[in-house]
């Protein structure tokens, strides 16, 4: 009998808050299962760059979509970050920065956006091609709906800040401000706002290293898949 469930059956959604360990915990897990990785938020962050590059206004949705579907840009999978190109430069270096952060929570606001980067995101699970672990927002909710292990991170912000600014050699107190503002705009967005799906596993990492995360991660996949 048909079923109308894609067959996602090698797909893990990471889900959670910025800075909740989200992009270490979900490379170093595809890495022990072997596993593709990505990271959906460098859509969002290659797109704000691109646009900013192409002095686009955005503020105004239609030419943020626009620029979304120039072949001008376009991301690739690695197992150590997921990158980005603009015109075959690697500009992956730029867009990680706390501030192209903002611009993305800017520009992932918009429905048209959003819907036209979808797409891009589902294939990079291919069949045939072993699994997935997906890292971002709403992948557990929109983008993987039927992923059959979703997990979302939660960690507190003291310590997410602290773990950024270190990063990136900013005051804990400038980082966390601007942490709390895209997580307030992210979590409040109408569009497949940062949410919990309601079947994932809720771990908080606010005190727990990334080795026992990533192992309490492992855990809850082979666990559940039974691998
Ligand atoms: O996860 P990261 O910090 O790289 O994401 C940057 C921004 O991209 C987020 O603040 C959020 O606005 C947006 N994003 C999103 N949906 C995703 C991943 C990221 O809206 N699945």
């Amino acid at each position: 009998m048909k079923t109308e469930k894609p067959e996602i059956d090698r797909v893990v959604t990471i889900d959670g808050p910025a800075a909740s360990g989200k992009t270490s915990v979900s490379r170093e897990v595809a890495r022990r299962l072997g596993w593709r990785w990505v990271s959906t938020g460098a859509f969002y962050r290659g797109l704000a760059f691109v646009a900013r590059q192409l002095h686009t206004d955005l503020k105004n949705e239609q030419a943020v979509v626009d620029v979304a579907l120039s072949p001008v840009w376009e991301v690739r999978l690695s197992p150590e970050r997921t990158l980005v190109f603009m015109n075959d430069e690697d500009v992956t270096d730029e867009i990680y920065r706390e501030e192209m952060g903002e611009y993305a929570s800017l520009i992932s606001q918009y429905p048209k956006v959003r819907a036209n980067l979808l797409e891009a995101q589902r294939r990079c699970y291919k069949k045939g091609a072993g699994g997935l672990v997906a890292e971002g927002r709403d992948c557990g909710t929109v983008v993987f709906p039927h992923a059959p292990v979703k997990i979302y991170l939660e960690a507190a912000t003291v310590s997410r800040a602290e773990r950024r600014a270190l990063e990136e050699g900013k005051s804990v107190d400038e980082t966390r401000a601007s942490q709390a503002r895209r997580d307030r705009q992210d979590s409040t967005r109408k569009t497949a706002p940062l949410q919990r799906a309601k079947e994932a596993h809720l771990v908080d990492t606010s005190d727990m290293n990334l080795e026992e995360v990533v192992d309490y991660v492992e855990g809850l996949i082979r666990k559940d898949l039974k691998i």
